[in-house]
């Protein structure tokens, strides 16, 4: 099984590829998750992207293609679920270029709708695990008690600016790619409101109708 989680920042896309890891044993690819890491590592990459990702703007594409195949390769180019990225059209060519070339196509691309004003509750009070990148959210999903406090912190992205920002963005270079996929036949859209698990069960419908036998 090879899918897309798409939809703005705050949509739920990490939330919901933890649960599909745990519970259908996919592999979650996050191009977010990867700079997050490079950033930390201080690597050339994540020193480049940092200054792009604090201010909720895109990393130039060559840097994210190159991380986002090699990612998708060390799984085994299957049984994957891909989040955050494609971001751009061109990103989007990109990567229907590479699953063509190794005759694996995507089976579906699960869009998550989510109103605006849900998005920015999310996002300002979503906070995340350093060491292990779990999300969590002060309302919905505190972080347990056992996790060391220090271990928790809010991202630089997540502050009113940046979450603006990235809005702006989204609506303007990612939204389009809801076309470019409804063309390629492979675009469900999926109601993003609600508990955790139902949200899941939407998703989960989707696939048990578009998984191959
Ligand atoms: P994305 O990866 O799309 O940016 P996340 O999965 O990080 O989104 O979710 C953003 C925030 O919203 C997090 O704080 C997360 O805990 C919270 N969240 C995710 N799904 C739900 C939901 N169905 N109901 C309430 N809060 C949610
Ligand atoms: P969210 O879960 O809130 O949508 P991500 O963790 O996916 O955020 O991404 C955080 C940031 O990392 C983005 O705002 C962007 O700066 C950078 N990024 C992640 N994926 C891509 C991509 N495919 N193309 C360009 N920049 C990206």
């Amino acid at each position: 099984m090879r899918i897309v989680l798409f939809g703005p920042p705050g949509a739920g896309k990490g939330t919901q590829a933890r649960l599909l890891v745990e519970r259908r044993q996919l592999r979650h690819v996050s191009t977010g998750i990867i700079l997050r890491r490079a950033i930390r590592e201080q690597t050339p990459v994540g020193q480049k992207a940092k200054l792009y990702m604090d201010e909720g703007k895109l990393v130039p594409g060559r840097l994210v293609r190159a991380l986002a195949e090699e990612a998708i390769s060390l799984v085994g180019n299957d049984h994957f679920i891909l989040d955050g990225y494609p971001r751009t059209l061109e990103q989007a060519q990109w990567l229907t270029e590479y699953l063509n070339r190794h005759h694996v196509p995507l089976h579906a691309v699960v869009s998550l709708q989510v109103p605006e004003e849900v998005i920015v509750d999310r996002l300002s009070k979503r906070r995340v695990n350093k060491k292990t990148g779990e999300n969590y959210h002060l309302d919905f999903s505190p972080p347990p008690p056992d996790v060391d406090p220090a271990l928790i912190y809010r991202r630089q992205d997540d502050e009113p600016e940046a979450i603006r920002k990235r809005l702006e963005v989204y609506r303007r270079e990612t939204e389009p790619l809801e076309a470019y996929f409804r063309a390629e036949g492979c675009l469900y859209p999926v109601r993003g409101v609600g508990e955790m698990d139902e949200v899941y069960e939407r998703i989960e419908e989707v696939l048990r109708a578009t998984e191959p036998v």
